[in-house]
C-alpha cells in the first residue's frame, strides 16, 4: 500500500466531464454539448495560427503585451490591469489557489459552473453551495452564506447550465456586501452574446474587489487553443502574474486571440444568429411541451418533465446523431442544455424532440 498521497481535497473532486463528440454507428454527428460556436473560428484567426508556424521554435510571449493591448483596445481596458490564461479556467484556479486554502470558504452557487468547486477543492479549500431561486443566482442567499472564512465568491453572469443572468445593480449589491476578505469572481464567458453589456468591466475598476473574467472559448471559436482572460485591481493581477506559468500560452494561441477580438464584424454576425436561432428553438422546444428560462447564452435549458423523461430525450437525440448535454452534475436531472447550432442544427434537435414528445420513444 502506497504512503504516497495527493493534498486533502484533490480525491473529493469528481473528474470533469468534457461534452461528447461521437456516437457509436452513427456517421452525421451534430455537437451541441460544449457551447462552441456553429460558425467555427474567425478566418483572421487561422490566418494568424498559420503565421505563427513560422515562429514555433521561439519562446512565446511572457507578458502578452500584444493581447492585453489589443483587449485593452477593443474593450476600453487598462491593459496592465489584464492577465491572461490557458482558457478563463487557468484564471479561475489561479484565483483559488492564490487566495484560498484550508479552512478558507469558496462560494459558488446551486447551478454554478464546475470549476469553481474544483478549483476550490484543488486549493485545499472548502467549497460551499449557496440555493438560486427559480434556476436564478440569488444575491441575499449568497451574502447570508457569507462568513469570515469567505475568501471567494463565483458566480457566472450568464450562468452556464441555466442561461438566466441578474442586473448590473444586483451585482453591485453583492460586491458592496461581501466581507473585507473576499473577492468576487464574476465569469463573464457569454457576455459578448449580451449585446451593449461590459461584462462587470465598470464595476472592476471602480473597486479593489471584484475581478471579471472572459473567454475566446465561446463566440471567438478558439476553444481549441486554450486562450482566456481577466480583468482585476492591480493588487490581484500582481498576485496572479507571480504563480502562472511564464510562458503559459503558446505563440499559436496568442496570435490567433490578438486577431479575434479586433474581429468586431465576426462578433456582431455571430451575436445577431445565436439571439435569433436562440429564440426560434426556445420557441419551437415550448411549442412541443418544453419549456426553458429566457438564456442570455448560446445554449438553452431545456426542462423536462423529470430526470427519466430528460434521460430518455436524450438517448432518442443520440440516436438521431444530436449531442447534447446531461446537467444532472448541476444539480438539473431534469433538464437537458443545449448548444444553439445553426439554423440545420437547430431544426434538426427541434425536429427530434418534437418526434420524441409525440411517443417515437
Ligand atoms: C465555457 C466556460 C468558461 C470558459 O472556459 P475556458 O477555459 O475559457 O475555455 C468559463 N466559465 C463558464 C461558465 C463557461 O461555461
Amino acid at each position: 500500500m502506497t504512503r504516497i498521497t495527493p493534498q486533502p481535497g484533490i480525491m473529493r473532486i469528481a473528474p470533469y466531464q468534457g461534452g461528447a463528440s461521437h456516437v457509436a454507428g452513427v456517421a452525421d454527428v451534430v455537437k451541441l454539448s460544449s457551447n462552441e460556436n456553429p460558425f467555427g473560428a474567425p478566418e483572421a484567426a487561422r490566418e494568424a495560427v498559420r503565421r505563427s508556424a513560422r515562429d514555433l521554435h521561439r519562446y512565446p510571449s511572457t507578458d502578452h503585451g500584444a493581447l492585453r493591448t489589443a483587449i485593452g483596445d477593443v474593450h476600453g481596458l487598462d491593459p496592465a490591469r489584464l492577465v491572461c490564461g490557458v482558457g478563463s479556467d487557468e484564471i479561475l484556479h489561479l484565483l483559488c489557489q492564490a487566495y484560498a486554502g484550508p479552512g478558507d470558504e469558496v462560494i459558488h452557487t446551486e447551478h454554478g459552473f464546475a470549476i469553481y468547486r474544483i478549483g476550490a477543492l484543488a486549493a485545499g479549500a472548502t467549497p460551499v453551495e449557496v440555493p438560486e431561486t427559480r434556476r436564478t443566482t440569488d444575491v441575499d442567499a449568497i451574502l447570508a452564506a457569507c462568513t469570515p472564512a469567505t475568501r471567494l465568491v463565483f458566480i457566472a453572469n450568464p450562468n452556464n447550465p441555466t442561461g438566466t443572468m441578474i442586473a448590473p445593480d444586483e451585482v453591485r449589491r453583492l460586491a458592496d456586501g461581501l466581507p473585507e476578505a473576499a473577492l468576487l469572481v464574476l465569469d463573464a464567458a457569454y457576455i459578448e452574446y449580451v449585446e451593449g453589456h461590459d461584462g462587470g468591466a465598470a464595476l472592476v475598476e471602480g473597486r479593489d474587489n471584484v475581478v471579471m473574467t472572459r473567454t475566446f472559448s465561446k463566440i471567438y471559436g478558439l476553444g481549441g487553443l486554450r486562450v482566456g482572460w481577466g480583468y482585476a485591481p492591480a493588487h490581484v493581477v500582481d498576485v496572479l502574474n507571480r504563480i502562472r506559468g511564464p510562458f503559459n500560452l503558446s505563440t499559436p494561441a496568442l496570435a490567433a486571440a490578438e486577431a479575434a477580438v479586433r474581429d468586431a464584424d465576426w462578433l456582431a454576425r455571430c451575436r445577431d444568429a445565436n439571439t435569433r436561432m436562440r429564440a426560434w428553438l426556445a420557441e419551437a422546444l415550448a411549442a412541443h411541451g418544453v419549456p426553458s428560462d429566457p438564456s442570455h447564452g448560446n445554449f438553452i435549458l431545456a426542462r423536462l418533465g423529470d430526470r427519466a423523461e430528460a434521460e430518455a430525450c436524450d438517448d432518442y437525440l443520440k440516436s438521431q446523431g444530436l449531442i447534447v448535454r446531461r446537467v444532472a452534475g448541476y444539480n438539473l436531472p431534469d433538464c437537458l442544455r443545449i448548444t444553439v447550432g445553426d439554423e440545420a442544427a437547430c431544426r434538426r434537435v427541434a425536429h427530434a424532440v418534437g418526434q420524441f414528445r409525440d411517443g417515437a420513444r
